[in-house]
C-alpha cells in the first residue's frame, strides 16, 4: 500500500490552500477531490460571481476561481485522486485512508470535506430552477447582487441563522420576511427582539413557503399559513434558506470528536482535532464564518499545523 505523509480530503479552497502549502513544504500531499460526494471544486462550483474574494477587484466566477486553486496545486506537486474517500482508520499508525478505488497509508490527515447547505424541497427551488437565480443559502455571499436591491425577500427559518441573514438583508431589500412554520422563534432572545423590533422585517408566523416563480429569476412566493392551508401569492426577489447546514463527516464514522450540531472540534485557534494526526479545515469545523476565504484561510492553518506536527514526529 503507498504511504503518503500527508491526505487531503476534500477539494474546497480549504482543500487546495493546504495542498499549495504542504505540497510548497515538500510533503507530498496527495488529495481526494471527491466524486459523487458533491462537486470536486466545493460549493463555489454551484455558483455565478464570487464578489468578495481578495483579490479579484471585478470579481471571478466560482468555478474558474476553484480551477485556479486546483492548477496552482498541482503546479507545486499535489497528486489530486478524482474519487470520494469511504472510510478511514485512525486507529492504527500510519492510518489508512479508503477511497472508492485506492487505498492508501498516511501519516497525517487533512479533513477538508465542508458542509451542505440545507434546503427544503420546495418547487421552484432546486438546480436548473430558480436555485441561485433568486433562491440561495447564503446572504453573505448573495445579498449585495443588485437583483435583491429595494425588493422584498424572504428568509426560510426560526433559529439564530434566519435572523441574522434577515437582518444582514435589510441592507438591500425594501422588506425582509422571516417565513417560520411555527408560531415562535428558536432563535435566542436576543436575536428574536432584534427581529421583532426592527422597521424593516416581518415575520410570518405558522407559515410556509410552498411554491417559488419567475420565468428567469424569482417573481413571487406562494405562501401557506400551516394551520388554515390558505394560501397567498407575493412579489418576491429573493428567497434565503437558513435552516443550517450539514458537515460532511458520514465517512469517519464517528473517529473525530464532533459538536453536537455534526461539526468537527478543534483545538481553539488551531486545526488539531481530537485525534493526533488529524487536522480539520474550512466549512467541515467552522459553524460561525463558512466563508471561502476562511476555509482557505484555516487550509493554512492546517498545512502548517501538519508540517510542525510531523516534523515533531521525525516524518516530514
Ligand atoms: C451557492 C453558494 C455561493 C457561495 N458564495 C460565496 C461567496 O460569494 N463568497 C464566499 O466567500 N463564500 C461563498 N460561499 C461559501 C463558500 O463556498 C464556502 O464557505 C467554502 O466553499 C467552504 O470551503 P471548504 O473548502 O471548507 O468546503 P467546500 O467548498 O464545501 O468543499 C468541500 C469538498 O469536499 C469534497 N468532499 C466531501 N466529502 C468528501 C469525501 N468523502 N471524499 C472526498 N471529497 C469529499 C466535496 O466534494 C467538496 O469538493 C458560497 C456557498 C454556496 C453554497
Amino acid at each position: 500500500m503507498e504511504k503518503k505523509k500527508l491526505v487531503i480530503i476534500g477539494s474546497g479552497p480549504a482543500g487546495y490552500t493546504a495542498a499549495i502549502y504542504a505540497a510548497r513544504a515538500n510533503l507530498e500531499p496527495l488529495l481526494y477531490e471527491g466524486f459523487m460526494s458533491g462537486v470536486a471544486g466545493g460549493q463555489l462550483m454551484t455558483t455565478t460571481d464570487v464578489e468578495n474574494y481578495p483579490g479579484f477587484p471585478e470579481g471571478i466566477m466560482g468555478p474558474k476561481l476553484m480551477e485556479n486553486f486546483r492548477q496552482q496545486a498541482i503546479r507545486f506537486g499535489t497528486k489530486v485522486l478524482t474519487e470520494d474517500v469511504i472510510s478511514v482508520d485512525f486507529s492504527r499508525k500510519p492510518f489508512v485512508v479508503s477511497g472508492s478505488k485506492n487505498v492508501v497509508e498516511a501519516e497525517s490527515v487533512i479533513i477538508a470535506t465542508g458542509a451542505t447547505a440545507k434546503r427544503f424541497d420546495i418547487p421552484g427551488a432546486n438546480d436548473g430552477e430558480l436555485w441561485q437565480k433568486g433562491v440561495s443559502a447564503c446572504a453573505v455571499c448573495d445579498g449585495a447582487m443588485p437583483i435583491f436591491r429595494d425588493k422584498e425577500l424572504y428568509v426560510i427559518g426560526g433559529g439564530d441563522t434566519a435572523v441574522e441573514e434577515a437582518m444582514f438583508l435589510t441592507k438591500y431589500g425594501k422588506k425582509v420576511y422571516i417565513v417560520h412554520r411555527r408560531d415562535e422563534l428558536r432563535a435566542s432572545k436576543i436575536m428574536a427582539d432584534h427581529a421583532k423590533n426592527h422597521p424593516k422585517i416581518e415575520i410570518l408566523w405558522n407559515t410556509e413557503i410552498v411554491k417559488i416563480e419567475g420565468e428567469r429569476v424569482v417573481e413571487r412566493v406562494i405562501l401557506q399559513n400551516t394551520q388554515t392551508k390558505g394560501q397567498e401569492t407575493k412579489e418576491a426577489a429573493g428567497v434565503f434558506f437558513a435552516i443550517g447546514h450539514t458537515p460532511n463527516t458520514g465517512f469517519l464514522n464517528g473517529q473525530v470528536e464532533t459538536h453536537p450540531s455534526g461539526y468537527i472540534k478543534v483545538l481553539p485557534n488551531t486545526t488539531y482535532t481530537n485525534v493526533e494526526g488529524v487536522f480539520a479545515a474550512g466549512d467541515v469545523q467552522d459553524h460561525v464564518y463558512r466563508q471561502a476565504v476562511t476555509a482557505a484561510g484555516s487550509g493554512c492553518m492546517a498545512a502548517l499545523d501538519a508540517e510542525r506536527w510531523l516534523a515533531g514526529q521525525g516524518k516530514s
